[in-house]
Parts: C-alpha cells; sequence; structure tokens
C-alpha cells in the first residue's frame, strides 16, 4: 500500500488557506500534522507551533514541511527542516536570491532529504501539449502578457513591494516557469524595464526582451507584464514558430489554441498535481529543484532599468 506522508504546513497566508490546505486534505497521501502561524492561525484537530522549532521539538510526527512563507523567509526554514530530517517543499519563487536555492539543493543532497521547488503553473495539460508540439522547432515570435489585479492576489501584502519581494515579479514568474518548461532551448534576458511606483521597492510593471539559441535571429520574443489590471485578467502566452504554427496559451496555462482552434482546456488543478508530483518524488526519495525561472527574474533585475511611475496605495 502506498505510503501516507506526515506534512507540516510553515506561513498559512493566502496561497495556504486557497490552495495546500485543502490539497493536503484530498490527497491520501498525506495528512496534515502540524501549522506554523507566527500569528497562530488554528485548525481543528491539528497543532499549531509559533516557529518551526517548536513543533520540531514537540514530538508531532512530521515527515516534510511546506514552506509558504514570503521567499526570503524559507532558505533558513528549508535547512532548519532538512537539519532536522524533514523532506521540504518550497512555495514560489523558491527563495530571494539565486544563491540561496544553490545551497538547498546541495544541502538536500548533503542531507539526503527530497527537496522540491514548485512552480504551479507548470502543472496544467495545455503546457504539457505545448511543450510537445514546440520540440525539436525554432521559435519567430514570443510573448508573454501576464497582467493581473494585486489587490486581488496579494491584498494588503507589504512584502511584496519590500526589497526581496519581487513585485509584479512574482507572478509573472509563473509565466517564466511555463517558458522554461516548453521552449525547445534556453532563454536570456536582454533587456527589461522595472517600472517602480514612487513610494515602493519593486516594480508594479515591466516589460522584458528575451534572446533564445532556439530563436530566428531576427525573432521577436518579450514580455509586458502589470499589476494594475483589474476586470478580466491577462495570462496569456503567444509563441509563433519559424514554421509557422500558432500557439496560444490562455488563462495562465489552462487552455491552448494551436492555430486558432482550441486543443486543451482543462479545469485548473496545479495543487493537486503539484502535492501528486510531491508523493512521487517522496516515493523515490529524489529531489526537483528545477530554478531557471528564479534566474530569469534574477537577470532581468540584473540588466533592468528602473523607470519610476506613480506612487502605488492599497
Ligand atoms: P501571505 O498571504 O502574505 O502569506 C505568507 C504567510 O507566511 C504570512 O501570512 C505569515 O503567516 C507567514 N510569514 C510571513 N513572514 C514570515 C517570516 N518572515 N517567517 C515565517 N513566516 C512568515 O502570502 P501568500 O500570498 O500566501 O504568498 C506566499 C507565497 O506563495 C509567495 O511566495 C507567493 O508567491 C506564493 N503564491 C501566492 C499566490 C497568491 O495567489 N497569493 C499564488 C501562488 C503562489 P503566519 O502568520 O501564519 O506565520
Amino acid at each position: 500500500m502506498a505510503k501516507t506522508y506526515a506534512i507540516a504546513i510553515v506561513g498559512i497566508g493566502k496561497i495556504t488557506e486557497d490552495q495546500h490546505l485543502p490539497c493536503i486534505a484530498k490527497n491520501p497521501r498525506f495528512k496534515l500534522t502540524g501549522l506554523v502561524s507566527q500569528r497562530g492561525v488554528a485548525r481543528d484537530g491539528v497543532p499549531t507551533f509559533k516557529t518551526l522549532g517548536e513543533l520540531l521539538k514537540s514530538g508531532v510526527a512530521v515527515d516534510a514541511v511546506a514552506v509558504c512563507t514570503p521567499p526570503n523567509a524559507r532558505h533558513a526554514i528549508a535547512v532548519e527542516a532538512m537539519d532536522a530530517g524533514k523532506h521540504v517543499l518550497l512555495e514560489k519563487p523558491t527563495t530571494a536570491t539565486t544563491l540561496e536555492t544553490a545551497d538547498l539543493v546541495a544541502h538536500a543532497a548533503k542531507t539526503q532529504r527530497v527537496a522540491y521547488a514548485t512552480w504551479h503553473s507548470q502543472h496544467n495539460a495545455a503546457v504539457d501539449e505545448a511543450k510537445r508540439l514546440l520540440a525539436g522547432q525554432r521559435l519567430k515570435r514570443l510573448h508573454v502578457e501576464w497582467k493581473e489585479d494585486v489587490r486581488r492576489w496579494h491584498p494588503g501584502q507589504e512584502w511584496i513591494w519590500a526589497p526581496g519581494g519581487f513585485g509584479v515579479f512574482d507572478p509573472t514568474i509563473n509565466a517564466l516557469s511555463i517558458l522554461t518548461k516548453i521552449l525547445p532551448g534556453p532563454l536570456f534576458v536582454t533587456s527589461a524595464e522595472l517600472i517602480t511606483p514612487s513610494n515602493r521597492e519593486t516594480p508594479i510593471a515591466g516589460k522584458v526582451t528575451f534572446r533564445s539559441p532556439a530563436a530566428a535571429a531576427n525573432a521577436s520574443l518579450t514580455a509586458e507584464v502589470d499589476w494594475r489590471q483589474t476586470g478580466p485578467q491577462s495570462w496569456n502566452i503567444d509563441i509563433e514558430t519559424e514554421s509557422g504554427t500558432k500557439l496560444e496559451l490562455r488563462e495562465g496555462g489552462t487552455k491552448l489554441s494551436v492555430d486558432g482552434k482550441q486543443t486543451v482546456a482543462a479545469p485548473m488543478e496545479e495543487y493537486e498535481r503539484i502535492y501528486e508530483h510531491f508523493a512521487d518524488l517522496l516515493d523515490r526519495g529524489q529531489s526537483d529543484m528545477h530554478y531557471t525561472p528564479l534566474q530569469l527574474v534574477a537577470d532581468a533585475f540584473f540588466v533592468g532599468k528602473r523607470v519610476p511611475t506613480d506612487a502605488f496605495h492599497w
């Protein structure tokens, strides 16, 4: 019979409430045995601790820890968990800096623990189908339009505006995680505009241009991202290959049209797939710490030009 893993969650914020708690509850491979919440958020029948250290000392059975804090807290928590013999699942963006994630890769190997850097947008049937269709192709055009309402998805979250909080590149990294999965070759950032409110430290909008060895010399590879979009949200990726095929990924990668005809439309079950994959990784004792999306964001910040814009107030 398949093993059930005891799992604890650190950080009981929006994504934990929206996705991790319900997906763990309906996956028979996991049993929630502990919560770590600085504010003391509780759930019936599950003990809550103020810190991971308190949970680890408590004697509560835990095989794995899902780290759902803001990114700048994750490295220390993941190291503490692995040092205590626990496997770790990391929300995206994995950590606040690339070297911290590289260190977690090494630490997982050293402690022989499973570490999993989740990229929820990768877990869609339309994304898998786009990858299949693009294999061996050369790109002529790529455009990402990732425009959403920060007040809807990150209500009152001040950490996203602080250094290390990523700003609009917090959702943009979802689009980049799709690209790193489906494109037939690597992607490099060539330039970026980081459109930043005068009273904030991280961008509210941005433009990025890329190049790729898998693209024609005159190919246009671009992204336009914005957190000020109210009404319908735009999570779109358009790709045209040199051979003339046009792919349109829509609604965050849940729908795919090929040459104008919809070929895949599936409900969004990204976190269900994340926990299925985590159970599989735990069964096999294998880590999955691909972090190219984080490197692409870091590179956009490296080469990006800061462009000031109006102050942002909630
Ligand atoms: P959030 O609502 O601010 O929740 C994060 C929680 O982490 C806080 O409520 C707090 O919970 C805990 N926390 C905060 N600072 C901490 C620290 N320094 N040390 C330990 N714990 C700390 O944020 P969120 O929207 O859930 O986002 C968390 C992560 O999930 C982000 O990386 C985000 O990119 C990702 N994500 C978010 C969404 C979304 O729709 N919002 C979607 C997909 C992925 P306690 O008070 O309980 O400790």
